[in-house]
């Protein structure tokens, strides 16, 4: 018998059929002989609605009123999932975040899971009751409602799930997994059986949307077996696992890309050492996440053209601490662009391949596509360019580094 920690997403609880569809879900796994664990999001498009009220009623986002208000609809789903599982006669109960409880820290909007005490959910599992926690949701030191972030119950299910010690977590979705790009656009991407926990963590933080990234970190770090899987659909998903569990390590496995980041050049930057400190050191103070950099300097010596991006929701707070800059930093123009999209190849294959690079270089430059920017990691290569040709660099990258399905 195992224990399985099951997440049911925004658009598989979307209504009350796909509530029943989601507790036809649970009771099979029970009907197996397992035992079960259910953390839900909110139902599709509600977490946004509760937003909505809040920012229309005044500026205090991400405060301790505004998370009690957007953490009510997990508690919504949980109710109706439970009620729903009582119809199908599997005994089911709700739980809110401070009744199991989830301890986070105070951070409204972005709280981290600081403990889950599992003993209140084993006694409820004891008891015959399958546990239907609302994600998302937590509890602080002063006993206020905390949020997660965006997708956070998905870091509430692998927290869930390390905290019971489950044997696997399965978030269920409306995809059916993790594929090598995106399907909308490259026709022939691939649905992945498996993919390393570092490589998911990549492509989630650079652009494939169907985990949250701290929920993949959560889990590598914990080692909870994962597996991203369809609500709608009974064949298997991909599963999110070690590098050793997997035999025939492709050089590539994902092609992703993320449309949110804008870039900022600042021109002929006086150059001198301590210029890059005095660029970057204001925007981190204002909280400000710099990703791709790029510095050359004039073969004068005396001046550099800083590039770099910042995600889109930050670029006019960029630009605001940019204009606020003393005298400590001098330069005579400021260029932007907002309509670039940063295209990765991502593959723990890499470590051990030399050419990854060269072939993205090459693939761009066959199709007339010049690269802006570039940032490399260990097993990851992300270039900017011009976002009319997100589609074509996508296809043609997919192909070259042969991921295409047959
Ligand atoms: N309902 C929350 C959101 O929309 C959490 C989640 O879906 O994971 O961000
Ligand atoms: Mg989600």
């Amino acid at each position: 018998m195992s224990l399985v920690v099951m997440k049911f997403g925004g658009t598989s609880v979307a209504d009350l059929n796909c509530m029943r569809n989601a507790a036809r879900r649970v009771k099979a796994e029970i009907d197996a002989g397992n035992r079960a664990v259910v953390a839900v999001s909110a139902m599709a498009g509600v977490t946004n609605k509760l937003i909505g009220y809040v920012s229309e009623l005044s500026d205090l986002h991400g405060g301790c009123e505004a998370d009690s208000i957007i953490s009510s609809g997990e508690q919504i789903s949980s109710g109706l999932l439970a009620l729903a599982l009582h119809e199908i006669d599997v005994p089911a109960r709700s739980w809110l975040a401070w009744q199991v409880p989830i301890e986070t820290d105070g951070a409204h909007g972005k709280a981290r899971i600081k403990n889950i005490d599992p003993s209140n959910l084993l006694t409820c599992l004891d008891g015959g009751e399958v546990p239907i926690v609302a994600g998302f949701q937590g509890i602080d030191p002063r006993g206020r409602l905390t949020t997660l972030g965006r997708g956070g119950s998905d870091t509430s299910a692998v927290a869930l799930a390390a905290a019971l010690k489950a044997d696997q977590c399965d978030i269920y979705t409306d995809v059916d997994g993790v594929y090598t790009s995106d399907p909308r656009i490259v026709t022939r991407a691939q649905k992945l059986e498996k993919v390393t926990y570092e490589e998911m963590l990549e492509m989630a933080s650079l652009g494939a949307r169907v985990l949250q990234t701290r929920s993949v970190e959560l889990a590598m770090n914990q080692a909870v077996r994962l597996q991203v899987r369809s609500s709608f659909e009974d064949s298997a998903g991909t599963f999110v696992v070690d590098e050793d569990e997997i035999v025939e390590q492709q050089v590539v496995s994902g092609i992703t890309y993320s449309r949110d980041e804008a870039k900022i050049t600042l021109v002929g930057v006086h150059d001198r050492p301590g210029a890059a400190a005095a660029v970057f050191g204001p925007l981190a103070n204002a909280n400000i996440n710099v990703d791709m950099i790029v510095q050359s300097t004039a073969s004068d010596g005396n001046s550099t053209d800083i590039t770099f991006t910042v995600l889109k929701t930050d670029f006019e707070g960029a630009l605001a601490v940019i204009k606020a800059f003393g005298d400590d930093l001098t330069f005579d123009d400021i260029l932007t662009d907002q309509d670039v999209v940063k295209v990765s190849v991502i593959g723990v294959g890499m470590r051990s391949y030399a050419g990854v690079a060269q072939k993205m270089f090459e693939t761009l430059a066959e199709k007339g596509i010049n690269i802006q920017v570039i940032s490399t990691s260990e097993i990851k290569i992300s270039v900017l360019i011009a976002e009319e040709y997100t589609e074509l660099a996508l296809r043609a990258l997919h192909a070259a580094y042969q991921l295409d399905a047959p």
